[in-house]
């Protein structure tokens, strides 16, 4: 397989040409069809993740170069291993499929416990090992794979990230009565994808929360019931003494959204921090009991919460995000639009 590949943290991709292993067991080889090009693209091409002022860097081992980069794989089932029917019955050679990235070893607890998105020893496709931005793709397991329906190109693959992050991040607040509210904080591209998720399930008002007018205009023509400006400390003040604030998905990760979502969520409540800005934020620890708070966080999603998007997604209740083709051999420039602020919705790149 050809493929882009980052040969040295921060220097342009370049191709490179793999060889194909033979399939054993359940593993699957797919046709890639399109690849989405994610802003974590941008950090291990970089070969870091910036944690906030407070905190160093996360660096990415040098030894996983060359790398073939693209985590938003969609494409063609081309040939299974041996074991992959008994493993997927759902999937056979020439279908359409996503494929979930997050792949785990498949030998320790969080594996076992159906949680590969958060194995320690993941093999991340496109961020561990080689990933879509190629011709084809080689995949560890044919579980991984899953069927895209009528979705439209594109669409499977941007799933299984912002898709994914923000349905599994929405799921946590499963559980809150019929009626409540729920507030979003952030209504970029994975907020958006969270706000597509709760108008499909959740049962009462949904409110919105971003210091863009550009972004509040968004949420409201995709469904939220109100839209506020956090920098307004009057909207503070108006979600705390409506009460019903029961849950939370701060999707921007900062002191100040992260504030404003602890700030407005009801005693018994639930946050939820799914964004990655960075910083600390100064919190009474007796806040915690007095408000009966939960507070967590909330990293992609796991396998099932990935076939349940999907399943939504092919009956056409959760909606795709917006979409715009390039060729693959343009990744390059991708990377610099998106590292330049230059892209609105997400790019797909087609080999
Ligand atoms: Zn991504
Ligand atoms: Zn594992």
């Amino acid at each position: 397989m050809k493929g882009q590949a980052v040969t040295a943290f921060g220097k342009p991709l370049a191709e490179i040409t793999v060889e194909l292993p033979a399939l054993k067991g359940s593993e699957a080889l797919v046709r890639v069809t399109g690849c989405g090009v994610c802003h974590s693209d941008v950090h291990i091409h970089d070969g870091k993740f910036d944690m906030g002022k407070d905190a160093p860097a996360v660096e990415l081992p040098v030894q996983l170069l060359p790398l073939i980069m693209g985590h938003e794989i969609e494409g063609v089932v081309e040939a299974l291993g041996p074991d992959a029917a008994k493993q997927n019955p759902k999937v056979k050679v020439g279908d359409r499929v996503a494929v979930f990235p997050w792949i785990g070893c498949h030998a320790c607890p969080a594996c076992a416990r159906g949680e590969q998105h958060l194995c320690a020893n993941n093999r991340g496709l496109g961020t561990r090992i080689h990933g879509g931005y190629a011709d084809y793709c080689h995949v560890p397991v044919a579980e991984a794979l899953i069927p895209c329906g009528n979705l439209p190109p594109g669409a499977g693959g941007v799933a299984m990230c912002s898709g994914l992050t923000g349905y599994s991040a929405f799921r946590k607040l499963d559980g809150i009565e019929k009626g409540a509210a729920i507030l979003l904080v952030g209504l970029g591209g994975v907020g958006l994808s969270g706000l597509a998720a709760a108008v499909a399930l959740h049962d009462g008002p949904i409110i919105a929360a971003d210091v863009s007018e550009g972004a509040r205009k968004a949420a409201l023509e995709r469904g939220a019931t109100e839209a506020v400006d956090p920098s307004d400390p009057k909207a503070l003040e108006a979600l705390v003494a409506r009460g019903d604030v029961a849950g939370a998905i701060d999707f921007v990760g900062a002191p100040a959204t992260l504030g404003f979502a602890i700030g407005a969520i009801r005693r018994g409540g639930k946050v939820f921090v799914v964004g990655l800005y960075g910083g600390a934020i100064p919190l009474p620890i007796p806040s915690l009991p007095f408000k009966a708070m939960v507070l967590g966080g909330s990293y992609v999603g796991s396998l099932d919460e990935a076939r349940d998007l999907m399943a939504y997604m092919r009956e056409g209740k959760i909606a795709p995000p917006m979409m715009r083709e390039r060729p693959l051999a343009e990744a390059n420039d991708a990377l610099n639009d998106l590292r330049g602020g230059k892209v609105v919705g997400r790019m797909v790149l087609t080999p």
